[in-house]
């Protein structure tokens, strides 16, 4: 047996590509293509190296749900003791119906509705992660006209360059996201003073997809320089929110592993005498990306003089990655066969040049065989589209020998069953 880069659960047997103990394509066979499946354990385990880490201090892990929020996803994290970072209420409610704790949530999100938060006040959440000093206001508002006290936090955006991708970098002083670094104090001041806000911690996130562990420590020693002018001032931090962003394989990258990051985080910590303060994490990727495949099946090979194309049934409305952020992600056949590769642009049946899902992927296959995405756990699914009227993909998560439908293939009719004729 050999396991896929990032993904000790996703491995070849043989011939087959296996999840945990279920071939792809007798999964594929059985629920149809595009499917998307997971391996339970790979969750588990990813979210276990987090907690190994943590072991013995204050601390609370908040799966940023935004990554992958099917119910059983959830379900699977809540009942590992995991608490969750939204950015709606939408997602709020996801976790109440998964059977999370709200008292375990926490709201991020550069824009929230006063309805949002009088939702979220009333489910008793942790901490509102607060971007700016009008949203302080606001929810000040909120909370005194339900006779509240909002716990908050404040998103600072510590300025660092997290080297990676500019749309899914987010602590640079262009970037919409938090306070910066410099206004900091002056908005903890205005927290202090609004009757309907109780200031509970700080907080930050620097981007995503972040491969390296300078950005992450750096970030924390601005946070920390933060802290200590906060409390000369009288105003007392109970926790540090260092975010998420951890990256994870999914061709070459080498990103340190959540223990690692955890340990240096605590080290820098300690070193500087806030131990005893409880930690958040908001991880999302480096959860769930590396647990999960997007199966499809190979439909045309069409040859050309510039380029070959392999056309599959998924497409960018079930995986918008390569195209949005220029993406690579691993690609390979269900079941090896013989035969020289030959170079492909793998692209789906959308009606758009920008629907790829890989580009100049050696690969020996016919049509009808079945290729796996690798590394599809993370921002995947959670970001399918009906687009060209396509119903979204079912998803599977598997465990061990078994294979739970987590979510059905969606019906055409589905698609229309709540737009209205006009009646004339
Ligand atoms: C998206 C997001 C995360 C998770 O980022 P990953 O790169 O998936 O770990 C954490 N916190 C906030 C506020 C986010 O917006």
């Amino acid at each position: 047996m050999s396991a896929l880069p990032g993904a000790p659960h996703i491995a070849w047997r043989g011939h087959q590509l296996f999840v945990e103990g279920q071939s792809a394509d007798a999964l594929a066979r059985e629920h149809g293509t595009p499917l998307y499946v997971y391996s339970r354990g790979a969750m588990l385990g990813a979210l276990a190296a987090y907690q190994r880490a943590l072991t013995g201090r204050q601390h609370l892990i908040c799966y940023a749900m935004k990554a992958n929020s099917t119910l059983a996803v959830l379900q699977t994290f809540a009942q590992a003791g995991c608490g969750f970072d939204i950015v709606s209420v939408g997602e709020l409610e996801r976790v109440l119906a998964a059977g999370g704790d709200a008292s375990r949530v926490l709201f991020s999100g550069v824009g929230k509705r006063p309805d949002e938060m009088r939702r979220a006040l009333e489910a008793g959440i942790k901490c509102f992660n607060v971007e700016s000093v009008a949203e302080l206001r606001t929810l000040s508002g909120v909370a005194q006209a339900m006779n509240r006290r909002a716990p908050v936090s404040l998103r600072i955006n510590p300025d660092v360059d997290a080297g990676t991708h500019p749309y899914i970098s987010t602590g640079l002083k262009g970037n919409k996201f938090g306070i910066a670094h410099d206004e900091a104090l002056a908005a903890y001041r205005i927290a202090a003073s609004l009757p309907g806000l109780e200031v509970a911690g700080i907080d930050c996130h620097i981007g995503s997809q972040i491969t390296q562990l300078g950005p992450h420590l750096d970030a924390l020693e601005r946070l920390l320089d933060l802290i200590e002018a906060l409390e000369a001032e009288g105003i007392a931090i109970r926790h540090i929110d260092v975010g998420g962003g951890l990256g994870i394989t999914y061709t070459d990258e080498a990103p340190p592993d959540a223990g690692a990051l955890v340990r240096q985080l605590c080290a820098r910590i300690d070193a500087r005498g806030h131990g005893a303060r409880e930690l958040l994490f908001e991880p999302g990727r480096s959860l769930v990306g590396n647990a999960g495949v997007l199966l499809t099946e190979v439909l045309v090979l069409k040859p050309g003089s510039v380029k070959n194309f392999c056309i599959v049934d998924a497409a960018m409305n079930d995986l918008l990655r390569p195209t949005l952020y220029d993406a690579t992600m691993g690609i390979v056949p269900c079941t090896l066969r013989d035969g020289a590769p030959v170079l492909y642009d793998v692209v789906g049946p959308v009606c758009e040049s920008g629907d790829w899902l890989g580009r100049d992927r050696a690969l020996a296959v016919l049509p009808g065989d079945r290729l796996a995405i690798l590394s599809a756990g993370a921002y995947a699914f959670a970001m399918a589209s009906n687009y060209n009227s396509r119903p979204r993909a079912a998803e599977v998560m598997v465990e061990g020998d078994r294979a739970f439908v987590i979510r059905e293939r969606e019906k055409v009719a589905a698609l229309f069953s709540n737009e209205r004729l006009i009646d004339r």
